[in-house]
């Protein structure tokens, strides 16, 4: 595992986010880094892959600007950079919820990953909502979550509208995303409209993965990158989703061939096949198709299933 991928955001006001991102950028473009970094007037959102050693002199760096000392890094090994360029851009809000006025030191009460599995072991009333994209809940998730059928961030508030008094605002809420920022936002609007016990589990999934090894998390988790899913619960590795062509058990993801839609959608290998790449007939039957290559937009889970099923040959040697 030769590279680093890290994750990380931090809300701390920036005076000229043009000149910090010019900055940045001229940083990371020096160190060799690849990946995607969003600023704004309230602070940086990134994500980054380079060599173990770029990536600590990247955090070095960041952590080494005024008001940036405790940002906190989730990071992952690999053994392929998964961008394929690097762009650091000026963005109205660092994640966008569309919605003015939520200030994250506002949000909810952040559980660390073994103070949200001991609340989900204790059984305790709550309601658990996972703050991420159908697409993303939909090929893993923690068991009972309430998994809103939102496409965008920015869907969220409608969504809250939509259900708000199907949830008590005496009730206990857990909120979780991929690592942590868009609870940060979400969980300051639920608190504006009156729940009062709001919990956020902080660091996200990526971080509860590692720390407690992925217990009660049913399926893998989607990430922004060429590698699109990770695993969390690495003893339970079978799919939760199914191939939206075929049916079948699958948590790939191809983008629709047809360029028109190039819609992200959960498909086998089998169902791609089947469709030349594309996630409707309608689709296949557009002029505009790109030519489907089967062993490009597969390859991130090829290789991800031969590392684990060779991980897993490995745990059942060593039973013997
Ligand atoms: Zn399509």
């Amino acid at each position: 595992m030769k590279y680093e991928v890290i994750l990380y955001y931090y809300f701390h006001p920036i005076e000229v986010p043009d000149q910090f991102c010019r900055d940045h950028k001229e940083f990371m473009k020096e160190l060799g880094l690849k990946g995607r970094v969003y600023v704004s007037s309230e602070g940086i959102n990134g994500t980054l892959a380079g060599t173990v050693d770029q990536i600590s002199e990247y955090k070095r760096f960041l952590t080494g600007i005024e008001g940036f000392e405790k940002t906190e890094f989730k990071s992952d090994l690999e053994e392929e950079i998964p961008f394929a360029r690097l762009t650091c851009k000026v963005r109205k809000e660092i994640v966008a919820i569309h919605h003015a006025g939520l200030n994250p030191s506002e949000g909810g009460n952040y559980l660390a990953p073994n103070e949200w599995r001991q609340v989900l072991e204790n059984r305790d009333d709550f309601v658990m909502i996972d703050v991420r994209n159908n697409y993303e809940s939909r090929i893993g998730h923690f068991k009972g979550a309430i998994k809103p059928d939102v496409e965008n961030f920015y869907d969220f508030p409608k969504w809250l509208d939509d259900v708000e008094k199907e949830i008590p605002k005496e009730k206990k809420v857990l909120m979780y995303c991929t690592g942590g920022i868009r609870c940060e936002k979400f969980s300051v609007l639920m608190k504006k409209k009156g729940w009062e016990d709001v919990n956020q589990l902080h660091g996200g999934i990526l971080k509860y993965a590692k720390e407690e090894g992925g217990e009660h998390f049913e399926g893998k988790c989607f990430v922004f990158d060429d590698r699109l899913v990770v695993p969390v619960n690495k003893e339970n590795l079978a799919p939760v989703a199914r191939c939206e062509i075929t049916g079948k058990p699958a948590d790939s993801y191809i983008n629709c061939a047809n360029m028109e839609c190039n819609k992200l959608f959960i498909c086998s290998e089998e169902g791609a096949e089947l469709m030349d790449g594309c996630c409707s007939e309608e689709c296949k039957s557009n002029e505009y198709l790109r030519p489907f290559d089967p062993d490009n937009a597969f390859k991130p889970f090829r290789k991800w299933y031969n590392y684990f099923n060779d991980d897993f040959k490995e745990r059942e040697l060593q039973k013997e």
